[in-house]
């Protein structure tokens, strides 16, 4: 079973303007893949159907052989557990260490209190930031904040990464930072998927990329650039 399987998605918003128009791809487990288009092609709307913030108007979205439309409530507050997201904005908690950030997700699923111990000091070690555990968010630099957030994202070993715009606050030093951290975590078996307008980044990287236009998939290269995107 592929990891993320969109079959014929549509998202009407309002009746009659697709968002998203008829969209079918899969994603298997391991893979690392770009999500580009230009502004307002329907990129948020597939992480928001992709997080079960919304449903689609039409068509079926399974992420690991689930069907999202038919979760439960109570199942997609647990569902959404399972997936690591992170955001251009970061989203950290501004009244709490960075320990405390990263242990919080942990405390969410009721992880024993030992495994917080073991798991915290150990993500915060793969981000290169175990000197910093003390820190609170507004002491800390936007890549350093977006690799909290990134630690956060992963201690609870989640079934996919889901990135949204990750560098669009970073200078491109700190972008490359997240990007070569994103592409270890993804060497380790996570399956990354990541929703960017950073041109040079994907180009370089050689990764699949799937190219969104008003609401359509209008290409998706297995190693591309971002050459259809404009
Ligand atoms: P992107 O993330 O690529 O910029 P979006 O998914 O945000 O694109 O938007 C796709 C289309 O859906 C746009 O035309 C946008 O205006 C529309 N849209 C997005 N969110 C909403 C909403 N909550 N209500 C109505 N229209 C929306
Ligand atoms: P410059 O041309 O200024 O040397 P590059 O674009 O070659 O800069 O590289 C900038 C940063 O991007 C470096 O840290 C480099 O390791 C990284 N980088 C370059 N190419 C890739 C790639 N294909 N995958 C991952 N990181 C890369």
């Amino acid at each position: 079973t592929p990891v993320i399987l969109f079959q014929n998605v549509s998202k009407e918003y309002q009746k009659g303007t697709h968002a998203i128009n008829n969209i079918s791809f899969e994603i298997r487990k391991g893979e690392f893949v770009f999500i580009v288009g230009p502004s307002g092609s329907g990129k948020s709307t597939l992480i928001k159907l992709m997080l079960r913030e919304i449903k689609p108007t039409n068509g079926r979205i399974f992420i690991a052989g689930r069907e999202l439309s038919r979760l439960k409530r109570w199942q997609v507050c647990k569902y959404r557990r399972t997936i690591g997201v992170v955001f251009q904005d970061f989203r950290l908690l501004p009244d709490r260490t960075v320990f405390e950030n990263v242990a919080f997700a942990q405390r969410v699923i009721e992880a024993p209190a030992r495994e917080i111990r073991r798991q915290t000091p150990k993500m915060l070690s793969i981000v290169g930031l175990s000197e910093k555990h003390k820190s609170y968010p507004k002491e800390l630099s936007g890549g350093e904040q977006q690799r909290v957030a990134l630690a956060r994202s992963l201690v609870n070993n989640p079934v996919m990464l889901l990135a949204d715009e990750p560098t669009g606050n970073l200078d491109p030093k700190n972008s490359w930072e997240i990007m070569h951290l994103l592409e270890e975590v993804n060497k380790r078996g996570t399956t990354v998927v990541v929703v960017t307008h950073n041109r040079e980044i994907v180009d370089a990287m050689q990764k699949r990329v799937i190219t969104m236009k008003n609401g359509v998939l209008i290409s998706d290269d297995k190693k591309g650039g971002y050459a259809h995107a404009k």
